[in-house]
């Protein structure tokens, strides 16, 4: 991260009495503990200022901090931080927002500048390794609370630092967080890790009905029927697909998910081979090469979206043999 953009961002910050943060929709543990922990390090640091963290709220992330309930509509010339999203319209919560500038700070590929400040890399492991590293160069003031928030997003988008963009700055920056801010790590784990034993047979199910094809490419369809019978939400499979790294069969993997409410077929791709995000862009979709994500509206194009994906595996195959 080149220090002359922490530093920018350290002078709007200080320099913007409004301060609205916000992140991608349908959130992960990273876009959630980098969101909260900037707005409590701004709010620790300038106790004065009006900072405010929206969008939806996700009960099962509620050990990571409330977000802001308050209307935003009063607010004149703001400072928007955008977090953990490449693009304007993936950004939650901040429709009819009056703000005067964007920050963008992320770790996916750019698609597009949107921001008037951004702070992009996509070698990061998260958004939350840019954070500590944005608080670590600038004068921005953290505690243990924060630090824990940031340990847990890091570790979380970095799949327990299996993911290949961890990098030896990665830990680094975790060291660094445990050390100085004396994290009892061990203890941290359960929030992010432990889970009902409905959810537990649901991963069995999964893991029994997964249709293997002959060149690695592994995909299952959930119906809202089996969400329901198994007692968990539409959101459940998406924190499970990374589960499914390195079974020696499988090249990549895909889950689809009904999303009855919103009428939508939620779709999870992940990938230890083919370059996947170049396909879901084709699918309202996009992400990380390895790491992806789609939204499609038929079955007919969620046919497609997997046919595509077999192929990419099946090419990615002959050309590694
Ligand atoms: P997920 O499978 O939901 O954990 O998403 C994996 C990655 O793909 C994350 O970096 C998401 O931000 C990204 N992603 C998921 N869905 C979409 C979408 N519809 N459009 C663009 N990026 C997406």
């Amino acid at each position: 991260m080149a220090l002359d953009t922490s530093k920018e961002i350290a002078k709007k910050i200080k320099k913007y009495d409004s301060i609205v943060i916000a992140r991608h929709v349908g959130p992960d543990p990273d876009a959630i503990a980098s969101q909260i922990a900037l707005r409590d390090v701004i709010k620790m640091t300038y106790p004065q200022k009006k900072v405010l963290a929206v969008g939806t709220y996700v009960t099962k992330f509620k050990y990571f901090g409330n977000l802001d309930k308050e209307e935003y509509s009063s607010i004149e010339n703001a400072l928007l931080i955008i977090l953990d999203v490449p693009t304007l319209d993936r950004v939650d919560g901040i429709a009819g927002l009056n703000y005067k500038e964007i920050i963008k700070i992320d770790h996916h590929p750019c698609e597009e500048k949107v921001g008037n400040i951004e702070l992009v890399d996509d070698t990061a492991s998260s958004t939350c390794q840019l954070i500590a590293e944005l608080i670590f160069k600038t004068n921005l003031k953290m505690n243990q609370a924060i630090a824990s928030n940031l340990f847990l997003g890091i570790v979380s988008d970095s799949d327990r630092f299996l993911l290949s963009y961890t990098t030896p700055k990665t830990f680094k920056i975790i060291s660094k967080l445990i050390d100085k801010y004396d994290l009892d790590f061990t203890n941290l784990y359960p929030k992010l890790y432990e889970r009902p034993m409905n959810e537990i047979r649901f991963h069995g199910y999964l893991a029994e009905h997964l249709t293997l094809t002959e060149n690695g490419f592994a995909y299952i369809k959930i119906t809202p029927e089996i969400l329901k019978e198994y007692g968990v939400d539409n959101a459940t499979p998406s924190n499970m697909i990374n589960d499914f790294n390195y079974i020696k069969e499988v090249l990549a993997w895909t889950f689809v998910t009904y999303d009855e409410k919103n009428e939508i077929y939620k779709v999870n791709i992940r990938s230890r081979g083919p370059i996947i995000n170049t396909i879901a862009e084709q699918y309202n979709g996009g992400g990380h090469k390895f790491a992806s994500g789609a939204r499609c509206k038929t079955e007919t194009e969620i046919d497609e979206l997997l046919k595509n994906l077999d192929l990419a595996c099946k090419t990615y195959k002959e050309k590694k043999e």
